[in-house]
């Protein structure tokens, strides 16, 4: 059968006017900031504090984009005539974001949470070079890492957390047990005597047990 003439026009203006009337779905970036997911991979954060130059992020990282340097330094021993002891000192951490593809590989094997996604995205450069962020800067976005979610209400207490709470009980049992207040003795005991009267010895509550005394040379009395 023949089209009806106008029969295409008619449609697609009904299609017009159908969208006309939907909610609109595109933010207007930049006038308007984007809702992002709380576990967008946005960047990368460096926890410098907990890591500790394993290399396993450098490693593992399929872009070879992460660069470390570190030198190895000889801490002394924690206590008198104890080993000395090596750790590695980090003197170089970047993340080459021109090169990543934020497949996320290096905060999954970081061993020690040393590693974190952001949601900032805005870091566009007209300087490719300017995307290798250094140390100072891959610490600085930490400041933008969401806090994690809540624990869900059936799931077993971290244990980090356990610990600390142990050794938060224990220390509360011990001020507890230093506050608690001595004993009162009972009355008559310990009174001091009248004066002139003798105090009959091993005799009344409290009284030491009484010892004969030793001849000191080596003879009983
Ligand atoms: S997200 Fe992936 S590509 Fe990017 S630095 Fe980490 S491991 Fe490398
Ligand atoms: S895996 Fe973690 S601890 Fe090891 S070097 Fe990378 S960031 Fe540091």
């Amino acid at each position: 059968m023949a089209p009806i003439p106008g029969s295409g026009l008619a449609k697609g203006l009904a299609v017009t006017l159908r969208t006309m009337t939907k909610k609109t779905v595109t933010a207007q970036y930049p006038d308007a900031q984007p809702e992002l997911p709380p576990r967008t991979r946005g960047v990368i954060g460096l926890f410098e504090e907990n890591c500790t130059v394993c290399m396993l992020c450098a490693r593992e990282c399929p872009d070879w984009c992460i660069y470390i340097d570190s030198h190895k330094e000889t801490v002394p021993p924690a206590a008198p005539g104890g080993r000395e002891r090596s750790r590695n000192v980090l003197d170089r951490f970047a993340i080459d974001f021109a090169l990543c593809m934020y497949c996320g590989i290096c905060i999954e094997v970081c061993p020690f949470d040393a590693l974190f996604w952001s949601p900032e995205f805005e870091y566009a450069e007209t300087d490719i070079h300017e995307l290798t962020h250094e140390r100072d800067k891959l610490r600085d976005w930490m400041w933008t890492v969401p806090a994690p979610p809540a624990l869900d209400p059936g799931a077993e207490e971290p244990k980090e957390i356990a610990a600390a709470r142990k050794s938060a009980e224990k220390s509360a049992e011990k001020l507890a047990a230093a506050a608690q207040p001595e004993p009162t003795p009972e009355p008559g005991a310990g009174a001091a005597p009248e004066p002139g009267a003798e105090a009959a010895p091993g005799t009344g509550p409290g009284s030491a047990p009484q010892t004969k005394p030793t001849d000191p040379q080596g003879g009983e009395s």
